[in-house]
């Protein structure tokens, strides 16, 4: 089993990458942005919960968040492991996940940070806006308060990983193909 964190921006990449990712791992995916957007779409009372928090560009609190993810994870068995796409996002649910995979008998995640300056972020973020109906990505004043949030709370999660020896960075720069290739080759070091 592995365990990957995949870590990074908004608009790095995270949800492209581990499409290519669960295909060939055959992981779990934890997408917490797809799972609360399932509940928004669907009103349910998380959806509801989360919403005014989202459509200002905040993180939903750490409580609702965390027991979303180990909800998901009870109810979701994985025997290859799982793929966390958008969580860990503050050092609070950093600590809940690492605690939680240990009770669960789960091995260590290991963190992939993909690296992407902002301007570029800002760029692909206005890009998505356009097509996808993502209130958060239609509105720069939102965006940028998404880039200022994970500088804020979410980047201190990359120096606790770092901290314990489980952060890789990687450039999120290139191609599709190029950008999942540098990933596999960090994963594969690993099984
Ligand atoms: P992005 O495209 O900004 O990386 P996601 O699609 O992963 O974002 O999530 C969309 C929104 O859902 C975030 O801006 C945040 O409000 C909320 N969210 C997602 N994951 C988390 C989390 N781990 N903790 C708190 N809030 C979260």
């Amino acid at each position: 089993m592995i365990n990957l964190i995949l870590f990074g921006p908004p608009g790095a990449g995270k949800g492209t990458q581990s499409q290519k990712l669960i295909e060939k791992y055959q992981l779990s995916h934890i997408s917490t942005g797809d799972l609360f957007r399932y509940n928004m779409k669907n009103a349910t009372s998380l959806g509801k919960l989360a919403k005014s928090y989202i459509d200002a560009g905040n993180l939903v609190p750490d409580e609702v968040t965390n027991n979303m993810v180990k909800d998901f994870i009870e109810r979701t068995p994985s025997k290859n492991g799982y793929i966390l796409d958008g969580y860990p996002r503050s050092s609070n649910q950093a600590k809940y996940i690492d605690n939680l995979l240990d009770d669960f008998k789960l091995s260590p995640a290991l963190l992939l940070s993909l690296e992407v300056n902002e301007d570029e972020l800002i760029k692909r973020l206005l890009e998505r806006g356009k097509t996808s109906n993502r209130i958060d990505d239609q509105d720069e004043s939102v965006i940028r308060k998404r880039q200022n949030v994970y500088q804020k709370e979410t980047a201190p999660v990359k120096e606790y990983y770092d901290y314990k020896k489980r952060a890789y960075s990687i450039s999120g720069l290139g191609d599709v193909e190029t950008i999942f290739d540098r990933i596999a080759g960090v994963i594969q070091k690993h099984l």
